[in-house]
């Protein structure tokens, strides 16, 4: 992992404070890149702090103010680079307004850093964060026999219909970048990971870890949901690697392995055994388990992940929210 592959190279990764897009940054200057991170506010010190602290940030990190709403926002940190990581979006599952705090950012933002990438003669690929919300709500009937793979589209309308406004928003969001590219010839990958779980490299809790914390936080009960599971590191290696090899293209599903709740709480209960933790779930009827699903690991391979376990990434999860004093136990 600690090639030299981006030496010399120059590249920009969008809201390079955020949970994973922190570890993209990790690694891109681990491997030698120079890397124009994005942020909404560079002097904010408790956001970007961690950053700054990056083995060769000091050399090679230079964090640029951009705000995903604003239009031409992006294109001083785009104009040299070869590579634009486009991570930014918001991560938010209760929200009042939809269009104006998930929707817009989303989809205008993508757009806007889209069109600062047609502006450069330099960029070479976008790699776009998509999500596997943006892949799995296509109305088809889950079970445990459902392979899910990179052909599978959400459909707007059943968000919509659902209320799933995040899937909304990033199924849009992924939507007009696959039209945008596809018209001004943009070379884009876009990398689907499900739920990313793994050690914290900024000091504030985000939604995804937070869907870790709230099971080990005193909850009384679980939720009845099954979804896929990766590491933030396996997330990160992916786009790096989606943007190193040149046959990289289309759309990367990233899942280690789907599970039910209740089987999650058993692999933290086998890993910490004096915690406690909820032993029942908050639907009505333990038979009505939410089903699990499978999901195609086929591609992701050929970017060469192998998939840290899901009771690794568990395991690095709590013990960073401890050391974050984001949890105690
Ligand atoms: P995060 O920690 O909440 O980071 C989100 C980033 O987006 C932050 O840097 C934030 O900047 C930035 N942002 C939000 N609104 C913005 C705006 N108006 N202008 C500029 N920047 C803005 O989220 P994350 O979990 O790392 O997610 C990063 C990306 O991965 C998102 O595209 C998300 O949809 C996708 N994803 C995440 C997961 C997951 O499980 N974590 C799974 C699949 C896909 P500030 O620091 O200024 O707030």
């Amino acid at each position: 992992m600690e090639s030299n592959s981006g030496k010399g190279k120059v590249v920009c990764v969008t809201g390079a404070t955020g949970f994973i897009a922190s570890w993209i940054v990790k690694l891109l200057l681990l491997r030698g890149y120079t890397v124009k991170g994005t942020v909404r506010d560079p002097n904010d010190s408790g956001k970007v702090g961690h950053l700054l602290k990056l083995e060769g940030a000091k050399e090679r990190l230079q964090l640029i103010k951009a705000n995903l709403l604003e239009e031409g926002s992006f294109d001083q940190a785009v104009e040299v680079c070869e590579g634009v990581f486009h991570t930014a979006s918001p991560v938010a599952f209760y929200v009042k307004d939809p269009q104006t705090e998930l929707i817009d950012p989303a989809v205008k933002g993508t757009l806007n850093v889209l069109k600062s990438c047609a502006k450069s003669p330099y960029v070479k690929r976008v790699i776009l964060t998509s999500s596997l919300a943006a892949v799995v709500y296509n109305g088809r009937p889950m079970t445990p026999e459902v392979v899910v793979d990179e052909t599978w589209f959400s459909n707007p309308d059943i968000c919509r219909e659902n209320k799933f406004w995040y899937a909304l928003s990033k199924t849009l969001a992924e939507d007009a970048a696959w039209k945008f590219s596809k018209e001004n010839s943009i070379d884009m990958v876009a990398l689907n990971p499900t739920v990313a779980i793994g050690p914290l490299l900024q000091p504030s809790l985000n939604e995804s870890s937070a869907a870790v914390l709230n099971i080990i936080n005193g909850a009384k009960t679980f939720p009845n949901l099954s979804f896929g599971w990766i590491n933030v590191k396996d997330v990160a290696n992916a786009h790096i690697q989606a943007f190193e090899i040149s046959s990289a293209s289309g759309r990367y599903c990233l899942v280690e392995t789907t599970l039910h709740y209740s089987d999650v709480v058993k692999i933290l209960l086998e890993l910490y055994p004096t915690l406690q933790l909820p032993e029942k779930c908050d639907c009505e009827d333990d038979k009505a388990f939410m089903p699990v699903y499978q999901v195609s690991k086929e591609k992701a391979r050929t970017l060469g992940i192998e998939f840290i376990p899901l009771e690794a990434s568990l395991k690095e999860t709590l013990e960073s929210l401890k050391e974050k004093n984001l949890v105690n136990f």
